[in-house]
């Protein structure tokens, strides 16, 4: 084993991963040195290594407070899969189990504890007086905060643990940054001064997609198209309302998707059984409305779909931020309409705080309507520069065309001073395009002279350039007025001054990238090739979580699974440089996963390198594997890994393995050797220390004596 065990270690050894992620290291680092600390992270930045680290490295025990009984099992689980000592402490737990529990901790035998804030006010005496605490970790710790949405009562009465641990460091992590919820934990937490991180919030892995006003049946073949192109892959479609969820549960269904819905008016069993299958890729695609999500910790989520438009920002940004946890592609992907504005502008008249949530509405469609780079929209309303455009979003793959609108625009404008403002979207667009329709001709609005004179441009192409109007501030919609339409005094200068405005080309984009893997034109055979690898391992990891009953990502996440398939390991410590495998997983799945490949590339044709024993061996010693583990790992005895050690000591190849045999037995060997004459059989030399010494060592020792022969040193 490696002497120095420090963070960098830690890492590799129990994560499988060779670098640090920003900040990462720094936060650690200061936990380390006994500092409260502040973490602002995206879901998916990797928060729980800045606590979960340090407990590693820490003597005593590391409480980790978590709002979301759900997840707990599984973030245990998946720290268990790493051979990390953790386990979980909630009010759904028996009193016999809990004494069960209550021993192990007694004993040190735990490094985490997770722990709802309920269940460890309730125990505050009993840690006090039988735990030593060496961290407090508080996540999700937003929920301190009764401005934010996910405010829990019962966090804000955790100032009782500076109070009671006041030398204890606690390290609150949280997905939400604004800044009076930052300043509500630091407060009531009565963090002292404390380290604050602020990770950029840009989500890189996630391509940004919007499409506006999509026929209801065009979107629903598009949205089948777009997942029946991403067979292995499950994703989330946001709805509005529970009754829309259902629906498109059974639009999918007529596709053959196998889809679930999920809405708080489902009672509790239905689902957590919704939630469950998803989690372990039973069910591909959830269709829910907003309450579902939080308790969600699915790493390879691939897709985040909204069928209609979000609410706000920090909402949609939360709901696809679901999406690609692991760090690979995944996809976000907006449908909205007029009508989504207007039902949304309903719901916000009827709410609370009502200038708020119309600004912030407001703010959800510049980001839909954007013609500049949507990420850099994005995270500049959470406060952040995006200096390059991403590359990655809608706008930046396809970029807007400006043209002067002037003359559109005037004509729409004329048409509604000529209904005398009086009416809505639908009717002016079909004004505008000589519509002959009832309502038209029963108003006489085929009288008017503006009457058919947007007869050039569709339907759909009005609608984008009437939303832009919108956006822009030519028109206002006037939601106390059954919706119609209002010229505004800038749009009086565009009508009467000639004012001139700029518009973007409306355009059907058509292509929503049906395939993953957007811009790439053709699949290399050798792309193919890697896709039907991947498909295969997933499906042995299946195999794997089923039988330990846990979501496969808990087993290894896609990210993983992707870099196995570019590396194809040949051996196990080429397996031990896959990202996401460490010392635990090798162990535990090594000797699977290399027969899989193999046999995965003996039907491929593919031909296999010869693999080493001895190399193998060797390049295990040097992770720091005892012989134990490399015995168990490959599957071979003990004493054939003592052979190897032998075998490459005269080889050269390792220099110093005084550490496997003790000096008296060299000497006895040295010994029998002389008197028996034998140099090689290890049997006689057994037989005349009358098997006092066993026969690995007797070979190790031989091969010493045999190489300092060799070597000519006495
Ligand atoms: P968060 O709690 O911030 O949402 P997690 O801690 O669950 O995020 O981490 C998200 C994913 O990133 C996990 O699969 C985790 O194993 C992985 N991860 C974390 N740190 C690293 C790293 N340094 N290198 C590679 N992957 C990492
Ligand atoms: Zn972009």
């Amino acid at each position: 084993m490696q002497t120095t065990i420090n963070p960098h270690h830690v890492l590799k050894k129990h994560f499988g991963y060779d670098h640090f992620r920003p900040l990462q290291e720094e936060i650690i680092a200061g936990v380390l040195q006994q500092k409260d600390t502040l973490v602002l992270m995206p879901t998916g930045g990797g928060k729980s290594v800045c606590f979960q680290i340090p407990a590693l490295l820490l003597p005593h025990l590391t409480l980790v407070v978590s709002p979301l009984i759900a997840l707990m099992k599984d973030q245990v689980d998946a720290l268990k899969s790493n051979g990390i000592a953790a386990d979980f402490l909630n009010s759904s737990m028996d009193e016999a189990d809990q004494q069960i529990l209550f021993e192990q901790l007694q004993q040190g035998e735990i490094k985490l504890l997770y722990v709802s804030p309920e269940k460890l006010l309730a125990l505050l005496p009993y840690f006090s007086n039988h735990i030593q605490i060496s961290l407090i970790a508080i996540d999700e710790a937003h929920c301190i905060s009764a401005w934010g949405h996910d405010f829990r009562p019962e966090y804000t009465k955790l100032k009782q643990l500076k109070e009671m641990w006041p030398r204890v460091p606690i390290i609150a992590l949280t997905a939400t940054a604004d800044k009076i919820t930052r300043k509500d934990i630091i407060q009531q937490l009565a963090l002292q001064e404390p380290a604050t991180y602020i990770a950029s919030f840009d989500r890189p892995n996630l391509s940004l997609q919007v499409r506006f006003g999509v026929k209801k049946k065009k979107k629903l073949e598009e949205i089948a198209a777009f997942i029946q192109a991403r067979p292995n892959e499950s994703g989330i479609i946001y709805c509005l309302s529970r009754k829309a969820t259902e629906e498109m549960v059974s639009d999918l269904h007529k596709y053959g998707i196998s889809a679930d819905f999920y809405h708080a008016g489902m009672n509790a069993t239905d689902r957590s059984k919704v939630q469950d299958d998803f989690l372990r890729d039973r069910t591909k695609v959830i269709c829910a409305t907003i309450a579902f999500g939080m308790g969600i910790d699915k790493s390879n989520v691939r897709f985040v779909i909204h069928n209609s438009l979000p609410k706000n920002m920090e909402g949609y940004y939360q709901e696809i931020g679901r999406a690609g946890r692991d760090g690979l592609p995944s996809d976000a992907l907006l449908y909205y309409s007029l009508g989504d504005v207007m039902m949304l502008r309903s719901f916000i008249e009827e709410s609370g705080q009502k200038e708020l949530n119309l600004e912030k509405l407001n703010r959800m469609q510049q980001f839909a309507e954007t013609p500049i780079c949507r990420r850099k929209i994005l995270l500049a309303y959470f406060g952040e520069t995006l200096h390059h455009a991403c590359h990655n979003c809608d706008v930046c793959k396809e970029p807007r065309e400006l043209f002067d609108g002037t003359l559109l625009a005037q004509k729409a404008l004329s048409a509604i001073a000529r209904t005398n403002q009086q009416v809505g979207v639908n009717v002016l667009i079909d004004i505008l395009r000589g519509s002959h329709r009832k309502e038209i001709i029963e108003n006489n609005y085929d009288r008017i002279k503006t009457f058919g004179i947007g007869k050039d441009r569709s339907f759909s192409d009005w609608q984008q350039l009437l939303m832009q109007m919108l956006n822009i501030g030519l028109v206002e919609m006037a939601y106390d007025d059954h919706y119609t339409l209002k010229i505004t005094s800038f749009g009086q200068d565009v009508l009467f001054k000639n004012h001139r405005v700029d518009l973007v080309k409306p355009e059907m984009r058509i292509s929503i990238s049906p395939k993953p893997k957007a811009g790439v034109l053709k699949h290399t055979e050798q792309q193919d090739q890697e896709e039907l690898l991947f498909d295969y391992l997933r499906a042995s990891r299946r195999v794997l979580a089923e039988k330990e009953n846990v979501p496969a990502y808990v087993i290894f996440s896609d990210a993983t699974l992707k870099d196995m398939v570019s590396k194809k390991p040949q051996n196990l410590a080429q397996l031990m440089e896959v990202n996401g495998m460490g010392e635990y997983k090798v162990k535990k799945y090594g000797n699977t996963l290399l027969k899989e490949l193999k046999s995965w590339q003996k039907v491929q044709g593919v031909k296999q390198p010869k693999g080493n024993t001895y190399q193998e061996t060797l390049a295990l010693l040097q992770e720091g594997f005892s012989i134990e583990d490399i015995a168990l790992t490959r599957q071979l005895h003990e004493s054939t890994i003592y052979s190897h050690i032998a075998q490459l000591y005269q080889t050269k190849e390792l220099n110093d393995i005084s550490k496997y045999y003790n000096e008296s037995d060299l000497v006895l060997v040295r010994k029998a050797r002389e008197e028996t004459g034998e140099t090689k059989l290890l049997n006689p030399i057994y037989v005349h220390l009358q098997e006092t010494v066993p026969h690995h060592i007797i070979r190790l020792c031989l091969s010493v004596i045999d190489r300092e022969e060799k070597d000519g040193v006495e």
